[in-house]
């Protein structure tokens, strides 16, 4: 899609005073920031919005865009960008792969925009769910230390009625041309500009809540709606959730990973619930009706006579919600036969009395597997 040009994006036009500019940014950003706006564009359209400030409040870039348009500020135009994908890493000691490509390549292809807004890091939040929650569904508000946009600067870092000022060192480029004798012999290098740190501006009077930085350590809460049938290892991403961004940049984003804990009754296989029902052999053999637990509340189940170990019964829409789609799975109910321990004499003599009267012969239809047990059994 072509880029829209800066002031039609600020709604503002070309003679449009510094004041003016703010005021409309302002107002945009507050409008499309993500963490009001939950339209699926308004991360896209903030983002957009903070470039076109970003550009139109330099009075060097501005001039530099009236003159050559998009192309004075397209940050690919001499390479990657400085943080470019790895916003998340505040540049620091991740300045690397912009040394390795400046001392080869002479720095010709890798200029970067130091001022660029960038987007704050991703978070991570583990939330710790009961098995039931995670069936049924929770609403929890979740509290954690994120990096927030500075209130007193608005970001900027610079006192409030005082601005940056652009590096006289670097002139606001943020880099500095160095020569350097390498194996190939000697070549122009770029370097951060060591006066602004890279920045191309100097903050002469900082914040006093934020020494400048721009944001602030501050503890966030967030509610969070679980849906029900969520599973164990899940994620969901709450947009513009995550830390502050850089020079205006928007939210980074917040993922909240689930973590279920298993249940002492139930096993759990996406909205489908499997129970072990443990019968004695005289109700498997006699046939019985049992209460059974399901996660809605207990139901009776007619278990009919001569009902063998591994027998699964299927109980229709008991299971947990359809997480995508509608309704429940189902509870699947496995009998295991429960041989008796422990007997008394008086039960030991009604087993010896069931044996003699022929109970304990496998009969001809009880099945291949049976016999081939038979067969191994040693005499
Ligand atoms: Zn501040
Ligand atoms: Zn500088």
């Amino acid at each position: 899609m072509a880029k829209r040009d800066y002031y039609e994006v600020l709604g503002v036009s070309k003679s449009a005073t510094a004041d003016e500019m703010k005021k409309a940014y302002r107002k945009l950003s507050k409008q499309y920031h993500p963490d009001i706006n939950k339209a699926d564009d308004a991360a896209d359209k903030f983002k957009e919005i903070s470039e076109a400030y970003e550009v139109l409040s330099d009075p060097q870039k501005k001039a530099a865009y009236d003159q050559y348009g998009h192309a004075s500020t397209d940050p690919n135009f001499g390479g990657g960008g400085f943080g470019g994908g790895f916003g998340g890493f505040e540049g620091g000691g991740f300045g690397g792969f912009e040394d390795i490509f400046g001392s080869f390549f002479g720095g010709g292809g890798r200029s970067s925009n130091p001022n660029a807004p960038r987007q704050g890091s991703d978070l991570q939040y583990t939330l710790d769910l009961s098995f039931e929650e995670a069936v049924f569904g929770t609403e929890q508000t979740i509290k954690f230390n994120r990096e927030d946009k500075c209130g007193t600067c608005d970001g900027s870092g610079a006192k409030p009625g005082t601005h940056p000022e652009t590096c006289s060192k670097c002139h606001g480029q943020g880099v500095v041309q160095v020569e350097r004798q390498t194996p190939l012999g000697r070549m122009m290098t770029q370097q951060p500009c060591d006066q602004c740190g890279g920045k191309g501006q100097r903050i002469n009077t900082p914040c006093d809540d934020c020494a400048g930085l721009g944001r602030i350590k501050k503890k966030h809460s967030v509610k969070v709606n679980v849906p029900a049938g969520v599973e164990d290892g899940q994620q969901m991403r709450l947009a513009g959730q995550g830390e502050a961004g850089i020079n205006g940049g928007p939210y980074g984003d917040l993922y909240v990973v689930f973590r279920v804990e298993e249940s002492d009754i139930f096993d759990r296989d996406g909205s489908e619930i499997y129970y072990d029902l443990p019968l004695s052999f005289v109700q498997a053999t006699l046939g019985d009706e049992i209460e059974v637990p399901t996660i809605h509340g207990k139901i009776k189940l007619k278990v009919p006579a001569g009902t063998q170990t591994g027998t699964t019964f299927r109980l229709k829409g008991k299971g947990a919600s359809k997480l995508r789609g509608t309704g429940n799975g189902d509870q699947q109910v496995t009998v295991r036969i429960v041989t008796p321990k422990n007997l008394s004499d008086a039960q030991r003599d009604a087993l010896r009395k069931f044996a003699e009267a022929g109970g304990d012969q496998v009969t001809e239809e009880e099945g291949f597997f049976d016999k081939v047990k038979d067969a191994f059994r040693p005499k």
